[in-house]
């Protein structure tokens, strides 16, 4: 934890910071470079691949994924974006969450997706992280991802609303459905009390890459069973 700190602290006041697209010297992601990201328009259903207008899912995919509607901003094999995720995630520089998360604000204004959102949810919740992966990292990514669009979208964020109660392996390495499943069930948790609803407002849940959908869709679950009616989620990268 104190390693990533004092790595941030200098990455942020001492290296300057060169543009994942143009090399530029500005920030990690300048604003010119938002606009030759491989941006998708529509973000496409995990579930059905279908192009979603307003991130809206038909409805056998709500009751498939629990979630209400889906934002996915951009291509994670554009290499500019795969980069700054990966090196927000793996090589600990939480600094790179403020230039993702203000690209993903941008997109969605650019669609107008951002009215929409601040019109609908009351509640921003980032995806949570098991205790010993955030251990190891020293921060969870979505909670800084989340932290930024909160800002941004003037929504407030609650990091501790959900929890990640075992670990699980990553999703990557299971092959089918079924498995995905089962090693997500039961993983996450709320703290709240059975039968009474967490939160009175819909929730819109952060995470940083969108690939099919069952992480978000265990967390949703979890917040439905607790009393909340519509939950969206917004992610910066679709694989
Ligand atoms: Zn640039
Ligand atoms: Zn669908």
């Amino acid at each position: 934890m104190l390693l990533s700190k004092i790595r941030n602290f200098v990455t942020e006041s001492v290296i300057p910071s060169y543009c994942y697209g143009c090399k530029k010297e500005s920030t990690y992601l300048c604003e010119d470079c938002f606009e030759i990201i491989n941006s998708f328009s529509k973000s496409i259903c995990p579930h059905c691949k279908q192009a979603l207008a307003f991130g809206k899912l038909p409805n056998t995919c709500r009751r498939e994924l629990y979630l209400d509607r889906i934002f996915s901003c951009a291509d994670y094999k554009d290499v500019r974006i795969k980069n700054l995720i990966k090196d927000l995630k793996y090589n600990y520089s939480f600094a790179l969450a403020k230039p993702l998360a203000e690209f993903g604000y941008w997109w969605l204004q650019k669609n107008e997706y951002a009215d929409e959102i601040k019109n609908n949810i009351g509640l921003i919740i980032p995806i949570p992280l098991h205790k010993t992966k955030l251990k190891k990292r020293g921060f969870n990514h979505a909670e800084h991802l989340a932290k930024h669009l909160g800002v941004l979208l003037d929504i407030p964020v609650a990091n501790n609303l959900l929890t990640k109660n075992r670990r699980t392996i990553p999703q990557i390495e299971t092959e089918t459905k079924e498995q995905r499943q089962e090693n997500l069930k039961n993983a996450f948790s709320t703290i709240g009390t059975p039968g009474v609803p967490i939160v009175s407002t819909n929730v819109l849940l952060i995470d940083d890459v969108l690939t099919t959908g069952s992480t978000l869709r265990e967390c949703a679950k979890v917040l439905r069973k607790n009393g909340v009616k519509e939950v969206w989620a917004l992610t910066i990268a679709q694989d």
